[in-house]
């Protein structure tokens, strides 16, 4: 009996959504008995799991999978990019095989057909109950359905996921409990459309530990926040349904933070990416629900220089960031995603203009952030710490998502442990993130 496991190297690219596929592709790949090593080199089979939303991560896609080529040699592909097979075939043709986003059974037939499954599996108990976390322990992200049921012109994928697919919601409350039983301190909630969750399977009730429930946001959020950790939520549209969910955070039950991506303001430029509702909708509820929570950290996200942009309508959205006073903000100068639909748009904006657009749009977000920031001075925050070494430790308040929002600085601060949550003063502040001493 061969009692050595095949060695899997793996490389997981692109965004959270795509973070939890190799989560669960690893996952299987433990519980069949597979060992995933560190390097190339000394692998029996790579994996990459490709992310193809805009070019630039294309590129780095096509460079990762020439990278496993050289060092291995024997590599198979999956994930968004692996939706246009021909330009992966066309760069690479000595790709073993590929597969597109959340595969998972073909993945594992792929593996399975080039390093067997080994008939002894020495790992079944190490396999962790929650699955495997590519996230740090203390927080995980949850995935609630695949795909997306819009079509915003700038956007390929419901391409490449297909239509939305609600996970049943018994199935994402024992996911939950796992992670937090296993230490996790906070959970955070995604989908291409977080807010749309269980209106493809017309919110069908469904069971939990003998519970009816119904498969929507709402009910989800009240029951995650039962689990007792953060529950932060992103991906919402602004849906009249999203009101509900703010007394939740009004309550403490869940964090008072909403990620809306809105994309832009003037009503012209929303039209043409075919995005639903309407800014003055949009400007209405977010007064409503800083009424009902006046602690609530929105952020969002725009495409300054959208195909037919004009002045005017750059203007627009200028009025409505300085009317909203988002907390946190994104912004991306338009970039076309091959296969998208704006391509075909008249009136492409030279790339100076777009460039002169965005850097205005950043200057005043910067200037709204910095007063935002600077009225926290003074305040006690709840911090979630990331990281602690020998100059001090590294947290984010409930206003701070990993990796895209600011972080709380606790310089020289060494006795609190990555996962804690403290109480924080705040003593400084920039554009983006907060100084503080722990609170003792
Ligand atoms: S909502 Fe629009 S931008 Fe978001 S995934 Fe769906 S089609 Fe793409």
């Amino acid at each position: 009996m061969n009692m050595s496991p095949p060695t899997i190297g793996f490389v997981s690219l692109g965004c959270p959504k795509n973070l939890v596929d190799s989560e669960r592709i690893l996952t299987e790949l433990r519980t069949q008995g597979y060992q995933v090593v560190p390097s190339y080199d000394n692998a029996d089979l790579v994996i990459v799991n490709t992310c193809g939303f805009i070019d630039s991560a294309v590129q780095e896609s096509l460079e990762a999978i020439g990278e496993a080529l050289n060092e291995n040699g024997k590599v198979i592909v999956t994930g968004c990019l692996g939706a246009k097979e021909d330009q992966i075939r066309t760069v690479h043709p000595k790709v073993l095989e590929i597969s597109g986003p959340h595969s998972y059974e073909a993945v594992l037939s792929h593996v399975n057909k080039y390093a067997p499954k080994p008939e002894y599996n020495p790992f079944t108990s190490l396999v962790p109950s929650q699955g495997v976390k590519l996230t740090p322990k203390h927080y995980a992200y949850l995935k609630i359905s695949e795909g997306c049921n819009h079509r915003c012109t700038f956007c390929i994928i419901p391409s490449l996921r297909g239509d939305m697919v609600s996970r049943p919601i018994g199935n994402v409350l024992d996911e939950a409990k796992r992670l937090a039983d296993s230490g996790v301190k906070e959970l955070l909630v995604i989908a291409q459309d977080t807010s749309a969750y269980g209106i493809d399977i017309k919110n069908r009730t469904n069971f939990w530990n003998g519970t009816p429930l119904k498969t929507d946001i709402q009910t989800l959020c009240e029951q995650l926040a039962n689990l007792g950790i953060w529950v932060r939520l992103h991906y919402m549209y602004p849906y009249p349904s999203v009101d509900n969910l703010i007394p939740l955070m009004a309550d403490g039950k869940i964090l008072p933070y909403l990620d809306v991506p809105l994309q832009h303001a003037s009503p012209a430029v929303l039209k043409s990416m075919k995005r639903p509702g309407t800014i003055e909708r949009t400007l209405e509820r977010i007064h409503k629900w800083r009424e009902i929570c006046p602690d609530i950290t929105l952020r969002s996200t725009f495409i300054v220089g959208y195909p037919g942009e004009t002045e005017q309508d750059f203007e627009l959205l200028l009025d409505f960031l300085s009317q909203a006073q988002l907390d946190r903000v994104g912004c991306f100068p338009y970039s076309p995603i091959e296969g998208a639909e704006a391509n075909k748009l008249a009136d492409q904006i030279p790339e100076a203009i777009k460039q002169e657009r965005f850097d205005r749009f950043m200057q005043l977000q910067q200037k709204i952030s910095t007063q935002k920031l600077q009225a926290k001075i003074g305040k006690t925050l709840a911090v979630i710490i990331d990281e602690v070494d020998e100059e001090g430790a590294i947290g984010r308040s409930m206003a701070d998502a990993p990796e895209i929002d600011g972080v709380v600085y606790l310089n020289e601060e060494n006795q609190v442990k990555v996962g804690d949550i403290v109480q924080v003063n705040i003593e400084h502040s920039d554009e983006y993130d907060l100084w503080g001493t722990v609170k003792r």
